[in-house]
Formats: C-alpha cells, sequence, structure tokens
C-alpha cells in the first residue's frame, strides 16, 4: 500500500510539472572557422550583438590544444580532449612510410578520424534523433559503420569565402531542420580563418571579412524565421581557435631548428615541422635525449617537452598518435625546419591559454537564456550542452553539462508557449491532469483500506499469528502522514 501511495503521488508531481505539447528541440552547430573571441570589438556587427541580446554571449570559450582546425573541431562533436579522441593533427601522417597527407586530404582518411570515439551525428542517430553535417571536419568519414544521415563535404579547392554559396548552405540546412525533420546539423563555413592567415588578424581585409560573417548570421537568423523554426531551433555559434600576428621582417630572431647547433634532422626518423607555431619529432632509436637536450632551451621563445612531461593544462600526451617530442612556440613564432617556408601573417596553433587562440561563442534559441552573458568556459563543455538539449544520452567526454547549464532556460521557459494564450491552457492541462491524478490517487487509498480491513477481519476470524498484522502497522502510520 505504501508503494502504491508513493507511486500516485509520483506519477501526480511528475504530470503537475511536466512541460505539455512541448516539440522536441533541435540544435545547429556552426563554426566560423578562426573567429578570435574579440574580432567584434573593432567592426560594427548589429547582427552578432542582436543574437547576444536576444540570447547568450560568452565572454570567450577555451579550445583545447593542438589549437588547429580538425583537431580542435573534432572536440566540439565529441565533448573529448584531443588525447582523448585522437584527431590530434590536421595532417594525417604515418612514421614508417614517413608519409603526410595536407588537411583536406586528411578529411577523407577514415582511420584517422574513426578511431573510437562516435561523434554527436552517430550518438544521436542510435538514440532515435536525425543528423546532418555540411562541410564541417569529420564530416567525411564512417564512425563504428555510421555517417550523419545527411553529410556533404566541399569539394577540394572550394571557395570558402563566397557570400552567396554561405546563403546557398544555410538555407539548405534550414530545409534539412524544416523538410527532413533533422534534430542536429553541425555547419562549418572556413572563414575569417583563411583571411586571417593571409592578411593578419588586424587587417582591414580581416575586419572586412568579420562584416560578413556578421552579415551571414543576419541571413542565418532570417532563414529560420522563414522556415519557421524559431520556436524549436537552438543555434550554437562558435570557432575552432583564434590567431594571432605572426612577428617577422627583422623584428625577431626567427626559430629555425636546422641552425641550433648540436640539432640534426638525421636523427630524427620523422618529424613534422613547418606547421605554424607547433611541431612534433620521432628521434631515431637511442638519439631522443640528444634531440632533446640540443633543442631545450635553444631559443627564447621554443618550447620543447617530452611527451611524458606535457603540462598537463594542455591535455596532450596520452595518446599513441603523439610523437615523443612536442614543440611549440610562443605568440608571434612559427618553427621552421630546415628554413623558413611560411609566409603567413597570422597563425594559430599556440598555447591555449593564450587570449590569441580564444574562439567567440553565441547560442539563441528557446533552450537559452535571452540577454545573458557568462564567463569563460571550455569548448569541450558544448557537446553535453547540446546531448542535453536534444535529449540524447551524451557518450563519455570530458565536458560537463554543470559548467554550462547556467545558460539554459528553464524548464517551462524553453518551452515555445510564449503567447499568454497558450500560457494559459497550459495551466489549465497541468491542473486538470494534476487534480484527476489526485482523484485517482484517493480512491486507490480508498479501496486499499477496504481491503485492508476484509484482510484484517480473516485475519481476526482465523485468529492468524499476530506476525502477519505488523507491517500493516508499519503501513498504516506511514500512510496517515499523507
Ligand atoms: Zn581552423
Amino acid at each position: 500500500m505504501l508503494w502504491a501511495a508513493s507511486l500516485c503521488l509520483l506519477l501526480a508531481s511528475a504530470v503537475l510539472g511536466a512541460p505539455t505539447n512541448k516539440p522536441r528541440q533541435k540544435v545547429l552547430l556552426i563554426s566560423f572557422d578562426g573567429f578570435r573571441w574579440d574580432y567584434d570589438r573593432d567592426v560594427d556587427t548589429p547582427n552578432l550583438d542582436k543574437m547576444a541580446v536576444d540570447g547568450v554571449k560568452a565572454l570567450y570559450v577555451t579550445p583545447p590544444y593542438l589549437t588547429i582546425t580538425s583537431p580542435t573541431h573534432f572536440t566540439l562533436l565529441t565533448g573529448r580532449y584531443i588525447e582523448n579522441h585522437g584527431v590530434i593533427h590536421n595532417m594525417w601522417f604515418d612514421t614508417t612510410s614517413g608519409q603526410k597527407w595536407p588537411y583536406y586530404q586528411s578529411l577523407f582518411v577514415n582511420e584517422w578520424w574513426d578511431n573510437g570515439t562516435l561523434p554527436i551525428w552517430i550518438t544521436a542517430q542510435r538514440q532515435g534523433r536525425k543528423a546532418g553535417s555540411l562541410h564541417f571536419p569529420g564530416t567525411a568519414c564512417t564512425y563504428d559503420g555510421e555517417t550523419a544521415m545527411i553529410q556533404e563535404v566541399e569539394p577540394i579547392l572550394y571557395d570558402y569565402k563566397n557570400e552567396t554559396a554561405w546563403q546557398v548552405n544555410t538555407d539548405k540546412v534550414m530545409g534539412w531542420f524544416r523538410d527532413q525533420d533533422l534534430d542536429f546539423v553541425s555547419l562549418y563555413f572556413g572563414e575569417p580563418d583563411g583571411t586571417g592567415h593571409r592578411h593578419g588578424p588586424d587587417s582591414p581585409q580581416r575586419r572586412e571579412m568579420v562584416a560578413q560573417v556578421d552579415r551571414q548570421v543576419g541571413y542565418i537568423r532570417e532563414s529560420v524565421n522563414r522556415h519557421e523554426l524559431g520556436d524549436r531551433l537552438n543555434i550554437i555559434i562558435t570557432a575552432d581557435h583564434g590567431m594571432s600576428t605572426v612577428l617577422r621582417g627583422g623584428l625577431v630572431e626567427e626559430i629555425i631548428l636546422s641552425k641550433i647547433p648540436g640539432f640534426s634532422f638525421s636523427d630524427l626518423s620523422f618529424h613534422l615541422v613547418d606547421y605554424g607555431p607547433s611541431g612534433m619529432l620521432l628521434p631515431k632509436p637511442g638519439m631522443l635525449d640528444k634531440v632533446y637536450n640540443a633543442l631545450k632551451g635553444a631559443h627564447p621563445h621554443l618550447h620543447v617537452y617530452k611527451k611524458e612531461d606535457m603540462p598537463e593544462h594542455l591535455h596532450f600526451s596520452k595518446n599513441e598518435r603523439i610523437l615523443p617530442i612536442i614543440l611549440w612556440a610562443d605568440i608571434g613564432y612559427v618553427i621552421n625546419g630546415y628554413f623558413p617556408v611560411q609566409f603567413n601573417k597570422g597563425e594559430h596553433g599556440y598555447d591555449n591559454q593564450e587570449m590569441d587562440m580564444k574562439p567567440f561563442f553565441r547560442a539563441v534559441g528557446p533552450a537559452f537564456h535571452r540577454n545573458l552573458q557568462v564567463g569563460p568556459f571550455e569548448t569541450v563543455n558544448i557537446y553535453p550542452l547540446m546531448c542535453h538539449i536534444l535529449g540524447i544520452k551524451p557518450e563519455v567526454n570530458d565536458g560537463n553539462l554543470n559548467v554550462v547549464r547556467h545558460m539554459l532556460a528553464t524548464s517551462e521557459a524553453t518551452t515555445p508557449e510564449t503567447t499568454p494564450e497558450k500560457a494559459q491552457n497550459s495551466i489549465r492541462h497541468n491542473v486538470f491532469t494534476g487534480l484527476a491524478a489526485v482523484g485517482g490517487f484517493l480512491i486507490i487509498v480508498f479501496i486499499l483500506s477496504l481491503a485492508k480491513k476484509f484482510t484484517r477481519k480473516s485475519h481476526k476470524d482465523r485468529r492468524e499469528d499476530i506476525s502477519d498484522n505488523l507491517p500493516e502497522k508499519d503501513e498504516d502510520s506511514k500512510v496517515t502522514s499523507f
């Protein structure tokens, strides 16, 4: 009887508290590659500003290390640090054959991406949701035998700057949400990264590209309304990393490994350098200490670590793909191998604690508070946030929903019942179902107490052992307390 009473009360409270007529929440995750946290400070960005008023703006977010495109995007999709998801570099490489493939070709190397961690598309689909992806790094591959339900990968030599194509892609994704009822889509734009590399983060060209991104944000929100998705679509806009100016022209002493005394490329069996400010080395057998000792302290702006000694906060050590010696340069510097071959005016790949490496973050939609500014957080937390909104159980990850939960509106506020009429209907519905549940509960109590009386009577008649009545005494005292 106690059990029945508890169940009834639980049911009643669940029905009373549950939001009604709530459509399933959708999530659109957008990345504007290389959009640094402060890029809206020297450009007029009315649409990004409006998005902050209508939703949530974080001061900045912290990407995982290594702060380059494919690894950090896979963190957005999995909530795992790079050492844990295994996509440790933009370039697929094989230390035995010495092969290295560039960024675009590496997007198609399945075993590089599919190495034990499932991106959110697959997890969502396995829990009855529908997922898609357009141009987001990782889209081309198959994970544990599955791909996103709808996937579109850009062709080689794609023009990532074309604003008309941005609009076409945006409308295509909104069509997926509306016409095919997708629940989650990841959407990638390759700028302002390209312009930041080519012209530098302080250039007028970068500012013009940020203005284009802002126009696109306005277009995205207009497209949401045109497709009538505003009551159930949540949009998260962020990036994979920031950008920093490279110092050259005699301003600094460049880092050129071949010029460092005691260091020789002939002591290495494989290396990955000439890739911005980061590098990894595989010394030949027995040569590790020689290589390490030659490089350590050789340049005041070059950091040299054995893999096992990497600083904990970088989370870039515990993966067999990470090579035994890791190098990174301070802001302003890049690491050259034999001689300088890098001519970008802007770079990323630095320590993720550097402010220049921090991306921006905006979120808007029925799940989010309005006009809320929040402090910084790590991008590993975006994954559990998205899983929560989608109502799916996340895979093992390095994020924590509690870090970002304050951005979410309460359960009632996330329902799209914003009109007074709908809200009143909802209250009426709740009151009715609540009363019905309480009524049902009282009827059950009445029936059970009648049944008990009969049982007692028959017990007395049969002069059974009094121990039979002990549990009933207990039940009585508890039931009357309700
Ligand atoms: Zn990038």
